[in-house]
């Protein structure tokens, strides 16, 4: 099995590409066959080195290799031309106002098997003869794939389902060219949750994008696969040696797909905690930059869905408390502040200074003044977090420390 991956640099690699990709390497990987990879840079001004890396970086960050490539498409234009010139001298193709255009013929059809959605019949009597070769001699995309396709002997055409209505002319161009076109099977369209076609507006729409949300690679790896694609009712989390041995064509669905980044973040959610701590931690601190933040990082796993979850609940570990008057002005005034001094007064005697000791001591509090343990742990949190929102208190307290955590008592009643 050849296949191929044939991106048009106009930008970030959005997630159709990238769904396209994947299903084009895990076929190539399950079948032990071979993927290439072909920009389709024709369009000069489009086509930038810029936009070409943009492609090639979210594939590299992606895992997805390929054995062959990249390919150029505009570097293949003289057999693109040497090909029209065939077609012109068999008859197949003729001048039209300085263009060149394929006959088809009036009668008859094209079949294009599919193999997600069976067979799709194209009428020929609804299709014009169309153009191969522009005025000025440049070839059109159709030639252009169908002979790439062709040369570099690709057995399955895997794209999007837009493509669908291009699909006939290329099959009659390979047939002019006395050719069997490949096997297609055109991916179905992605929609948001609201069902209108994938946009900018329902979020994060490139690969890059997803990274930089903080979405880990092996989590976008199995949602990306999950867009159209499924192995039965039950199982949600694939891994990616799982993909490539369990991911077949005819288990792709024809209608469209979903793609809800609430999903995605819950799913990533469960790739985080299932990471070990030391290459969470790793992960983080690359996301982050900065160094240091296993003992956060533990503290937090269980309440972060993406990377970047981390650093808005951690922060106050390294960078001090935030500052949210709301909070101070509801938990550190009057009451607050009393129970606050009560709580500092505990924390001092506390020996050794660990999570279940300062717990054992809060909790003495608590009934000591008769309160709610809210009332006595609120103004802690707000005082050491600056807000009502943080790991457990308990634990945030052994992690910053004694000295720490009673100087940001002190401060929080001082100005209180
Ligand atoms: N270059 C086309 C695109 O980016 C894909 C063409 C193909 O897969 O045949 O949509």
């Amino acid at each position: 099995m050849t296949v191929r991956f044939a991106p048009s640099p106009t930008g970030l690699l959005h997630i159709g590409g990238a769904r396209t990709a994947l299903y084009n390497w895990l076929l190539a990987r399950g079948s032990g066959g071979r993927m290439i990879l072909r920009i389709e840079d024709t369009d000069k001004v489009r086509s930038t080195k810029e936009n070409v890396d943009h492609i090639l970086e979210a594939l590299d960050w992606l895992g997805i290799d390929y054995d062959h490539g990249p390919l150029s498409q505009a570097g293949h234009q003289p057999r693109h031309l040497e090909v029209i010139e065939q077609l012109r001298q068999s008859g197949h193709a003729y001048e039209f106002e300085g263009s060149t255009r394929l006959k088809v013929p009036d009668e008859g059809e094209t079949v294009v098997r599919d193999l997600i959605r069976g067979d799709v019949t194209f009428k020929h009597e609804a299709i014009d003869d169309f153009t191969i070769a522009r005025s000025d001699g440049s070839p059109l995309y159709n030639l252009a794939v169908a002979v790439d396709d062709l040369d570099s002997e690709v057995t399955h055409v895997v794209r999007g389902e837009d493509h669908l209505s291009n699909t006939p002319r290329q099959a009659m161009i390979l047939e002019a060219l006395g050719h069997a076109p490949p096997v297609y099977a055109h991916l179905p369209l992605l929609h948001g949750p609201d069902g209108k076609k994938l946009s900018k507006r329902h979020g994060a729409a490139s690969v890059q994008e997803l990274r930089d949300a903080g979405y880990v690679r092996e989590a976008v790896v199995n949602y990306l696969a999950l867009l159209g694609w499924g192995y039965d009712d039950k199982q949600t989390f694939f891994s990616i040696d799982e993909l490539t041995d369990l991911f077949t064509l005819d288990r792709v669905s024809k209608s469209a797909a979903v793609f809800d980044e609430q999903k995605l973040r819950w799913m990533n959610g469960a790739y985080l905690r299932q990471l070990p701590a030391e290459q969470l931690t790793a992960r983080i601190e690359a996301f982050t930059g900065r160094e240091g933040l296993a003992g956060a990082v533990e503290l937090c796993r269980e309440k972060i869905q993406t990377l970047a979850d981390f650093w808005p609940l951690a922060a106050f570990f390294f960078d001090g408390p935030t500052d949210d008057p709301k909070a101070r002005e509801k938990f550190l005034d009057g009451e607050g502040r009393l129970r606050l001094q009560d709580a500092r007064a505990a924390l001092a005697g506390v020996e050794p200074f660990t999570t279940e000791t300062i717990e054992d001591s809060l909790r003495e509090v608590v009934e000591r003044l008769g309160a709610k343990p809210k009332q006595v742990f609120q103004p802690v949190r707000v005082a050491i977090s600056g807000t009502t929102i943080s790991p457990g208190i308990f634990e945030s307290l052994e992690l910053l420390g004694r000295d720490e955590s009673l100087a940001r008592i002190d401060a929080a009643i001082d100005a209180a």
